[in-house]
C-alpha cells in the first residue's frame, strides 16, 4: 500500500467522538486520516443535532424577547414568515461557522480529512467510496469508529408525510404553522417542544411515560412539566403509544385512549439507532449488539483486533459530551498514549429546554433506591437577586447530599442558565465535596449561584429539624 494510505489511526465519521479522537491522536505526532461520508466534517451534532437545536432556541428567545418582555411591559407583533426565515438564517449561520471550527481544527493538527463512505474488510483495511465511485483504501495501525446514530424511524409513523418529522427534518421546515404534536417527552422531544411553544405554536407534547426526562430528579422533572404547562403546551403523559395518520383533512394523532388531535405538523422525537449498515462490521469481527450497538470494553475495543469505537454508535448516554471524552480516551487507548484512560464516570446533563434543567450525580430516588440516609436543600430562583432582576424567577438549585457527614451526592437545576450553573455542583462533587463548601464560599452577588448557598443552609436547616434542633441557621 502506497505511504500516503497508511496511517497510525484511521477514523470514521468526523462527528464530535471522530473529531476530538483525531485530534489527540495527532497532539501526540500521530498521523491520522478521518473520514465522513458527508462533505463538510462535524457529524451529526454540527449537522442537525446539538448545534442547530440549541441555535433554534437562542434565536426563537432573543426574537420572540420570550418572558422577558413581560417583565418590561412590551408588547410584540411576530411575522411569522420573516420569523422562520430570521431562525433559519441564524441556524444554518452557526452551522457554518462550527463547520468551519472543526474544519480548521483538523487542519491545525495535520489531520486529513477524506471524504466518502467507509467500509471494513476482513484484515482491517478501510476502504472510502466516494460519491463519483472512486474507491480508496486506507491502512491504519489501528482504527476508530465513531459512525453516530440518527433518528429511529419506526414503520407504523408516516415519515414520508411533508409534515411528519424527526429530529433531523425538523430542521428544514421553512414556513410557518400553528400546531404541533411531539412524540416523545426526552431531552429532543422537550427541547424542541418548548422551543415550538415559545415560537407560539400550540404544542401537544405526548409520551407513553409518567413523566417527561424520566432520568431526570422526579422533582425537577414534576416542575419543569409545570412550567411547560403554564407556557401553555399541553402534556399528554402515561397514554400509551400514540399513531400518526393523514386523512383528507389533514394529520390525525390518535392517541391510546381514543383522542384524536389534528395538528399541522407531527415531531417523532423518541430513539436513536447506531450507523453501523455497510461499515462491513461482521466481515471485520466486529460484534454488536441486539440494537446495533458496536460492543466495547472499558478500553474502547471491540471484538476486533486494533478496531475500537466511541460516540453515539456504541450506545447511552449519547451525548455530545461524552463522545468526546470517549474519542480522546479511545485513541490514548488505541496508540499506547499515556494521557487520559478514564471517560468522567459521572458526566452531567444538560437539557436546553425552556427553562433549561440540567443535573448530575444521584437523583433523590437513586439515594433512596441505594438505602443512603440523604437530605434535600433547595435553593429557589424566585427569592435570587439576580434572577428577579432578570425576570427568570422559575427554578431553583438542589442539592441531594448524605445526612450522615453532608458530602455532596447529587446536584439538579432548573432554570435560565442549568446547564451552566450545574457545572459548580460537578467540581464539589468530583472533589468528593460536602454542602459545607457552598455555606462557606464567598458568591458573587447578585449572581445565580448565588442559589447554591441557599440550597445549603435549607439543607443544614432540615438536618437541624431532622434532628430535632430549633436553631436557626438560615443567614
Ligand atoms: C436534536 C439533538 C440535540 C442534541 N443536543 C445535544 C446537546 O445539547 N448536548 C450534547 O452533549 N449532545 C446532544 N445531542 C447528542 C449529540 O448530537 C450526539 O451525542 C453526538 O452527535 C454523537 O457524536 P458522534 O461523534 O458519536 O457521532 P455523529 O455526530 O453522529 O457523527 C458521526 C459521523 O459519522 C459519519 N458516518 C457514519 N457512517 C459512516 C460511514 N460508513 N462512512 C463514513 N462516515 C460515516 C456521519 O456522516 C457523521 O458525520 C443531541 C442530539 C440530537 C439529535
Amino acid at each position: 500500500m502506497p505511504a500516503e494510505n497508511r496511517f497510525d489511526m484511521v477514523v470514521i465519521g468526523s462527528g464530535p467522538a471522530g473529531e476530538k479522537a483525531a485530534a489527540q491522536a495527532a497532539y501526540f505526532g500521530k498521523r491520522v486520516a478521518i473520514v465522513d461520508r458527508s462533505p463538510s466534517p462535524g457529524g451529526a451534532d454540527v449537522r442537525n443535532a446539538e448545534i442547530p437545536s440549541k441555535t433554534l432556541r437562542e434565536t426563537a428567545l432573543y426574537i420572540t424577547g420570550f418572558r422577558r418582555r413581560e417583565v418590561y411591559g412590551l408588547g410584540l407583533t411576530l411575522d411569522p414568515e420573516a420569523t422562520v426565515a430570521q431562525l433559519r438564517a441564524r441556524t444554518a449561520q452557526v452551522i457554518e461557522t462550527m463547520t468551519d471550527a472543526v474544519r480548521r481544527n483538523l487542519e491545525r493538527h495535520a489531520i486529513e480529512f477524506i471524504r466518502g463512505s467507509a467500509r471494513l474488510s476482513s484484515d482491517g483495511t478501510v476502504h472510502v467510496t466516494s460519491d463519483a465511485g472512486h474507491e480508496r483504501a486506507l491502512q491504519g495501525d489501528v482504527v476508530l469508529v465513531a459512525t453516530g446514530s440518527r433518528p429511529f424511524r419506526p414503520p407504523s409513523i408516516p415519515f414520508d408525510d411533508a409534515d411528519v418529522h424527526d429530529s433531523e427534518t425538523v430542521l428544514d421546515i421553512d414556513r410557518p404553522f400553528a400546531s404541533l404534536v411531539v412524540v416523545g417527552a426526552g431531552a429532543v422531544g422537550c427541547e424542541y417542544a418548548s422551543i415550538f411553544t415559545a415560537l407560539g405554536v400550540k404544542v401537544t407534547l405526548v409520551d407513553s411515560g409518567e413523566r417527561i426526562l424520566s432520568f431526570l430528579d422526579a422533582e425537577i422533572s414534576q416542575l419543569l412539566g409545570e412550567v411547560f404547562t403554564r407556557m401553555g403546551m399541553r402534556l399528554l403523559l402515561g397514554g400509551g403509544k400514540a399513531a400518526v395518520r393523514r386523512d383528507d383533512n389533514g394529520l390525525i394523532c390518535t392517541l391510546a385512549d381514543g383522542e384524536e388531535i389534528r395538528p399541522a405538523k407531527v415531531l417523532f422525537a423518541s430513539g436513536r439507532v447506531g450507523n453501523t449498515e455497510g461499515l462491513g462490521l461482521e466481515e471485520a469481527g466486529v460484534q454488536v449488539d441486539a440494537r446495533n450497538r458496536i460492543v466495547v470494553d472499558e478500553k474502547f475495543r471491540t471484538t476486533a483486533e486494533s478496531i475500537y469505537a466511541a460516540g453515539d454508535v456504541i450506545g447511552p448516554p449519547a451525548l455530545a459530551s461524552v463522545s468526546m471524552e470517549q474519542g480522546r480516551v479511545a485513541a490514548c487507548y488505541a496508540l499506547g498514549i499515556p494521557f487520559k484512560d478514564t471517560v468522567d464516570p459521572m458526566p452531567p446533563f444538560g437539557i436546553y429546554s425552556v427553562p433549561e434543567a440540567a443535573m448530575v450525580g444521584l437523583t433523590e430516588e437513586d439515594a433512596s433506591a441505594r438505602g443512603i440516609d440523604y437530605e434535600v436543600g433547595r435553593g429557589w430562583f424566585a427569592g435570587n437577586t439576580r434572577a428577579t432582576i432578570a425576570g427568570a424567577e422559575e427554578g431553583l438549585v438542589k442539592l441531594v447530599f448524605r445526612a450522615e457527614d453532608r458530602k455532596l451526592l447529587g446536584v439538579h437545576v432548573l432554570g435560565d442558565h442549568a446547564a451552566e450553573l450545574v457545572h459548580q455542583g460537578q467540581a464539589v462533587l468530583n472533589y468528593g465535596g460536602t454542602i459545607d463548601y457552598f455555606i462557606h464560599s464567598t458568591f458573587n452577588v447578585p449572581t445565580e449561584s448565588e442559589a447554591y448557598k441557599y440550597a445549603a443552609y435549607d439543607g443544614l436547616q432540615r438536618l437541624q429539624a431532622r434532628r430535632g434542633l430549633t436553631r436557626e441557621l438560615t443567614a
